[in-house]
């Protein structure tokens, strides 16, 4: 995947538990956050506001796991 290609994949734990590929069962992941930003947010100056997803992108089968948090 050459949106990928700077990183490796690592293994992460998300509140002490492992993150496992649901389709696969692959250990390593590619990460990227991605701003969800809404127009009424920015109009009101409120971007701090704006959900971040973390997208974890299994290295083996490129199944992708959403964390809104
Ligand atoms: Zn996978």
């Amino acid at each position: 995947m050459g949106l990928f290609s700077a990183e490796k994949p690592k293994q992460y734990e998300i509140d002490g538990i492992k993150l496992v590929c649901m389709f696969c069962k692959n250990e390593s992941f590619y990460t990227r956050k991605e701003q969800l930003q809404s127009p009424a947010r920015t109009m009101f100056n409120l971007e701090w506001t704006d959900a971040t997803a973390t997208c974890f992108a299994c290295s083996s089968c490129g199944y992708l796991h959403w964390f809104m948090r």
